[in-house]
């Protein structure tokens, strides 16, 4: 009886610390993903290392260290929308001089594979390093850095419009293929993998079409099409009810409501 009742106890502890497991692995994960979560009462310093894999035309750096301040102001703008008064962002660029000596790490194509996706951040983590070393800001402050690696514009065609902002992790990485006509939508997909950071959440559905009313710049617009502007996690402009268009400049980059809530800088109901 004794024996019986010792190995009840011992299967009973092991269900028991399995749960105990699971549950603070689940509030890491859950501390993990909130604790870049800002209270927007200082300004985030942000880097953007510039990683140019190739010999990147000049005109296209000085025009992105240009645009990089109007996007600043340009989300500066948007959350003074909001009511509120801070600067959210203040960009500082680095760049790695000369080229990458490594590639960057291809993300796994099935996000539910743990070890792929272990094995994906373990890379990244590497690469980051390594970049950040050549860069020389491996030492600097900061809260999130995102990574625009520029291909030379010649071969056009491999844009991505996505990156890889690890959602409530500190860095993101956007791959685009770069000259002076780019610079503006390199700069917005790099605000909307800065906001993925931060929390928010695509506003498209798999197949690229906006989500509405949440990827609307302006849900309350009247007529509603065409919208004036793009929402910055639905990264197109809708201009009908089916029909979506890439925005051609910073200043139309919007944060609509539903984003504004998930960063926090709309808390309302
Ligand atoms: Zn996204």
């Amino acid at each position: 009886v004794d024996d019986r009742k010792r190995r009840f106890f011992r299967i009973r502890l092991a269900v028991l610390s399995t749960i105990l497991v699971g549950v603070l692995l689940y509030a890491w994960r859950d501390w993990r993903s909130r604790h870049l979560r800002s209270d927007w009462r200082r300004t985030l310093r942000i880097a953007v290392v510039l990683v140019p894999s190739e010999s990147l035309d000049e005109g296209a750096v000085t025009a992105l260290k240009a645009r990089t301040r109007d996007l600043e102001n340009q989300l500066a703008h948007e959350m003074a929308r909001y009511g509120r008064e801070i600067r959210p962002f203040s960009f500082f660029i680095a760049t790695v001089p000369n080229g990458l000596a490594a590639p960057t790490p291809v993300a796994p194509s099935d996000p539910s594979d743990l070890l792929a996706v272990l094995e994906y951040n373990w890379a990244l983590a590497k690469w980051s390093d390594r970049v950040d070393d050549e860069a020389g800001v491996a030492d600097e402050p900061r809260d999130a850095t995102l990574y625009l690696v520029a291909h030379d514009g010649a071969r056009a065609g491999m844009l991505s419009v996505e990156g890889t902002g690890q959602q409530g992790g500190r860095i993101g990485v956007v791959e685009i293929d770069l000259d002076e006509s780019m610079v503006d939508i390199a700069l917005f997909v790099v605000a909307h993998e800065l906001f993925h950071i931060l929390g928010a959440s695509d506003k498209y559905a798999p197949g690229g079409a906006i989500l509405v009313p949440e990827g609307l710049a302006d849900p309350a617009q009247d007529p509603l099409y065409p919208q004036r502007r793009a929402e910055l996690m639905a990264r197109h402009r809708a201009i009908s009810q089916d029909d979506s268009v890439l925005p051609e400049t910073i200043e139309e980059l919007a944060v609509g409501p539903a984003t504004a809530r998930e960063v926090g800088w709309l808390v309302a109901p």
